[in-house]
């Protein structure tokens, strides 16, 4: 078996805040990223799994859900979210093709429908965390919705946000393929937006769930159930910071376990953004010894490569 890597790409690869996020946008975005990731595996980067976030555009499926209502069937969020494994892992494998025939590295590059189980009784169905979906700002409407049987909170000044349970990802269901896929050559995308959510079920199929997992934590648990080496999470900052956003702000290059574990224990890392990239790059370090980094999306290549972002190191 070869080195297996897999490469976690954030919501802002696809659609950067303060953009409007249309197909062609995204689109856009998607092939910046991807003309990086070619130059990796041009470079000899041998079996590649890629995983993706799904924040901006499974709202607006669900929005589109809403609005059209009365003419067609409302679809639950585990079909939502199994259509943006389709469109973004259409648009991967289509620009990602492109640039690796472009550079002389032909491969396959196949999006895998990918379930994550969760547990039925995880005290996140009863709490819902994880904000989806545009900014309300008509209590109104939130109060209709919320008759709808849908959850909100309130985010400061911009009004209220849709959350749903945001459940642990226990095991990945279709990993199987992704094995097959990777030894016979393929490059892989897998577990987008964290994966269908699904439970089991007394005599029946895996059932879909209404949630959305953590794609860092889905990325992590993939990454050990293939028995990756590297795991890297790409987002739109250098590194992972210490006292992020004030004056005594310092990033962290490499960092041990030990450390970085003590302070997101600590509740150093703010929950809706670099605590689960955190939480997840520390569970795969704790549980394979491998190699994880956080960095930018700008520094793919080297941060594959170890000399970018924050490296946590097993041992110290
Ligand atoms: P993604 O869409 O890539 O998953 P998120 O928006 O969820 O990214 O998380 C990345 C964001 O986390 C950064 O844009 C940054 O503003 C924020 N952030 C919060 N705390 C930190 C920290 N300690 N170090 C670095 N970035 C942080
Ligand atoms: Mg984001």
């Amino acid at each position: 078996m070869g080195e297996r890597t897999v490469i976690a790409l954030g919501g802002n690869a696809i659609a950067p805040a303060g953009t409007a996020g249309t197909a062609e946008e995204q689109t856009v975005n998607i092939w910046r990223t991807m003309r990086q990731i070619a130059e990796l595996v041009a470079d000899g980067l041998d079996q590649l799994v890629l995983t993706h976030g799904n924040g901006p555009q499974v709202g607006n499926v669900l929005i589109k859900n809403e609005l059209a209502r009365d003419v067609v069937p409302p679809v639950p969020l585990d079909w939502c979210v199994a259509q943006t494994q389709a469109t973004i892992g259409f648009t991967i494998a289509d620009t990602l093709g492109h640039e690796l025939r472009r550079l002389g590295h032909e491969r396959p590059v196949v999006p895998v429908v990918s379930r994550v189980l969760v547990a039925a009784d995880d005290p996140a169905f009863a709490l819902p965390t994880k904000p989806i979906g545009p900014y309300l700002g008509d209590p109104d409407d939130v109060a209709r919705r919320e008759r709808d049987g849908q959850q909100f909170v309130r985010v400061g000044e911009r009004g209220w946000r849709r959350v749903v349970p945001s459940p642990q990802p226990l095991a990945c269901v279709d990993r199987p393929a992704v094995d097959l896929l990777l030894d016979d050559g393929a490059i892989v995308v897998a577990n987008g937006g964290g994966g269908i959510p699904v439970v089991e079920q007394p005599d029946g199929p895996l059932g879909g769930v209404e949630a959305v997992i953590d794609k860092d934590l889905a990325g992590a648990l993939l990454a050990e159930e293939l028995g990756a080496t590297t795991f890297v999470i790409l987002t739109d900052v250098p590194a992972v910071a210490i006292d992020y956003g004030t004056p005594q702000q310092r990033w962290l290059g490499e960092v041990s376990l030990a450390e970085l574990r003590g302070l997101q224990d600590g509740g150093h890392f703010s929950a809706g953004s670099m605590g689960p990239k955190v939480e997840a790059a520390c569970r795969f370090v704790e549980r394979t010894g491998g190699r994880a980094a956080i960095a930018s999306l700008d520094d793919v290549v080297a941060a594959a490569g170890g000399t970018a972002g924050t490296r946590i190191l097993a041992s110290t």
